[in-house]
């Protein structure tokens, strides 16, 4: 049944890819003025005489802060929620866009006070409190760059990138909640910075969890005594459309860290336009939660600027889906009332592990839109997170052994977008758009490109691809939110991205086509496979193998091999279905699946049991750590292991492989 809403999101859908269509430019130049708040209008569009270093809306002057707060209480939304904070322990704070305007604005003017300036650099070391939100807005509205370090990160890694960006300031808390136990920030950035000859002249200290910390007079601040001792009045600093807003190192899945920066207007136009077009982003009547941290690319563009530059309703939370309980995520989304639900394949397929009772419980029925980020979502997965999460309808029934009989389904399928992009491509490049509507989506496929984006899958030489076989995804024209360059290394920025097809920007994934165009994400080009002169797809495999009732997770990798050139080795975690399978037996059985699901040819060599696999502290399957592995190596490299959320599960690997 399509709805009046559905069959409208549908007809501005195909407004706006027939207005693409017609003229790309003038498209984004229309965009740019109808999403953005412009002090100086611009007339330039796109200045591509220097590729690949592109300059969008030059000679406009605008504010990303501005945008994502004082416009909403200009136009006299101020009462609207902006944030509902929720931490782990369970307190909760409440922000309108009117106080998150006046917090923001006394942020500004302690930095200023402080001696930060338009151009400086501040480092963010936060948990996911309000005062990240704060201090990344802060930032902003003074035309300071900040550099987000997600909170996870080693002191070694925060000095690393404290130094690459010659930071003034850093911002971070005592520490935040996490298992229900503290987990210490500010002892780490002291770490980071007991090695004289770094550049930061001021620490700032959110007080969030009271624990005893260190303090060095006149370099340590509490965030609160000097933000609160601030008026609540501030002048945005108007700052070119071409202005650095940020830098952010990638998360480090596939190489070293690299720092992508990002400017001002015309990554403001499409996070603003894709927050809106994605989701089908309702600001008067959504409530939406992004599940990243701010310290990931999709934290800034689909929590902090995407969302709140449209003026939505966002729910943020502290701590671990399973603290206390396993349900946590479904009983916050319930308590709120959250519309559009956005998080990783990674998060679902936990969810899937811990069993739909978790979820059955609580009543998801405000639900209405889902998306998925970060790596290709297995149909499996899709199928799940469609079913079990998008789909309820009302709490289900929960018996004296606390099993739980589902509740009520919605009797239309909600729509999933699983939207494909990088922290280089700043927002989302393909998706389907939720007007495809839910029938017209495909599990696993990201499917199209955004309006106004051009996208292709090519072959060797950079000729679009003929065929539904494996190629590479580029981008062919310059979009708004791209990357401009990595931060102080123009060099490396046209190595890694441009130097592999002329003219092209060049992903580093692995795509094909299928037969109606549609797109499919294959993995890291890295990690693409060579059997025997065949091309294999790492997604392939693993979706193959979690679509056995046995498996919940899995990673697949191509070692070197004497005979076949590569061989495959897949690591996989069990379910509770698998509960006095043995190892023997596993393997049998999952290599004969893969054999009958894609061929005899993905068939892996070596199938290992493990309790868990190797994610970098943004969810992500570490692959190359399982290829050295697989290789026979004995040990890691301490600097790829020191990028794991938990080092000991590739240790238990390296172990079970040498058996
Ligand atoms: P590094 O570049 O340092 O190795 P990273 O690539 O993991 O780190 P991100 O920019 O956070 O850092 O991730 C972008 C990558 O994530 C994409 O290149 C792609 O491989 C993967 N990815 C993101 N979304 C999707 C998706 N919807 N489907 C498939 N893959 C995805
Ligand atoms: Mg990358």
């Amino acid at each position: 049944m399509v709805t009046t809403h559905e069959r409208e999101t549908i007809q501005r859908a195909r407004e706006l890819y027939a207005d693409a269509d017609r003229d790309r430019l003038e498209y984004w130049a229309t965009r740019a003025r109808n999403e953005v708040y412009w002090q100086t209008p611009f007339r330039e569009v796109l200045d591509w005489s220097n590729p690949p270093f592109a300059r969008w809306f030059a000679d406009g002057t605008t504010n990303a802060c501005y945008n994502a707060v004082d416009r909403h209480v200009a136009a006299g939304n101020g009462d609207r929620v902006a944030l509902y904070f929720e931490g782990e322990p369970g307190d909760t704070k409440t922000v309108t866009y009117a106080q998150l305007q006046d917090r923001v604005s006394q942020t500004a003017n302690a930095l200023e006070a402080l001696g930060v300036t338009t151009g400086d650099r501040v480092a963010i070391y936060l948990p996911m409190l309000v005062e990240a939100v704060v201090s990344i807005l802060a930032c902003a509205r003074i035309g300071a760059v900040h550099s987000v370090v997600f909170g996870g990160f080693s002191a070694d890694a925060l000095r690393s990138r404290i130094d690459d960006a010659q930071a003034k300031v850093v911002i971070t808390a005592d520490g935040s909640y996490r298992r229900g136990k503290p987990n210490m920030l500010k002892p780490i950035v002291d770490d980071a910075l007991a090695e004289p000859g770094h550049s930061v002249d001021h620490v700032l200290v959110v007080q969030r969890n009271d624990e005893n910390i260190d303090w060095i007079e006149g370099r340590d601040k509490w965030f609160h005594e000097v933000v609160d001792a601030q008026p609540t009045a501030h002048e945005v600093v108007w700052v070119e459309a071409e202005h650095p807003l940020f830098i952010l190192y990638t998360s480090g899945t596939t190489g070293t860290p690299k720092g992508i920066m990002h400017t001002t207007g015309g990554y403001l136009t499409q996070v603003t336009a894709t927050a809106r077009d994605t989701f089908d982003l309702q600001p008067e009547t959504d409530v939406f939660w992004c599940t990243a941290d701010v310290g990931w690319v999709t934290g800034h563009s689909y929590i902090v600027y995407g969302p709140m530059s449209n003026g939505a309703t966002q729910v943020i939370y502290e701590g671990t889906p399973d603290t206390p309980h396993r349900g946590r995520w479904w009983e916050i989304a319930e308590k709120y009332g959250v519309t559009i639900l956005y998080t990783a394949p990674t998060a679902i397929r936990s969810a899937m592990k811990w069993g739909r009772d978790t979820v059955d419980r609580y009543d998801l029925s405000s639900l209405r839109l889902l998306g998925s980020v970060g790596e290709a979502i297995n149909p499996e997965a899709w199928d799940w997170y469609q079913h079990v999460i998008g789909n309820n309808d009302g709490a289900g029934t929960v018996h004296d052994d606390g099993t739980v009989t589902p509740g009520p389904r919605k009797p239309d399928p909600v729509p999933i977008a699983d939207t494909w992009w990088q922290t280089e491509t700043g927002a989302h490049i393909l998706t389907p758009l939720p007007a495809l509507s839910a029938e017209d989506l495909k599990p696993g496929s990201a499917q199209r490109a955004v309006p106004g984006v051009v996208v292709d899958v090519v072959d060797d030489n950079g000729h679009t691809m003929q065929d539904t076989t494996q190629g590479f995804l580029v981008i062919r024209e310059p979009w708004p939110a791209m990357a401009r360059t990595i931060w102080g290394d123009d060099q490396r920025f046209v190595d890694t991205y441009w130097s592999h097809f002329d003219g092209m920007y060049f992903a580093g994934d692995g795509a094909r086509f299928d037969e109606d165009g549609d797109i499919w994400l294959l993995g890291r080009v890295d990690d693409v496979m060579n059997i025997s002169g065949h091309r294999l797809s790492t997604t392939e495999i693993e979706s193959a193998l979690v679509a056995h009732s046995l498996v919940a997770e899995a990673a697949v990798v191509g070692a070197q091999d004497a005979t076949t050139g590569q061989a495959i080795y897949a690591f996989v975690i069990l379910t509770e279905d698998s509960e006095g399978v043995s190892q023997e037996e596993a393997e049998q059985t999952l290599r004969d699946h893969v054999g009958k699901h894609i061929g005899p040819i993905a068939k892996p060599k070596r199938i290992l049991v493990a309790r868990d696999l190797p994610k970098t502290r943004s969810g992500k399957i570490m692959r190359r750590l399982l290829k050295d592995a697989a290789e026979g190596q004995t040990d890691a490299d301490p600097k790829a292991l020191a990028t794991l959320a938990d080092p000991a599960v590739m240790e238990e690997i390296f172990a079970g492989m040498r058996n």
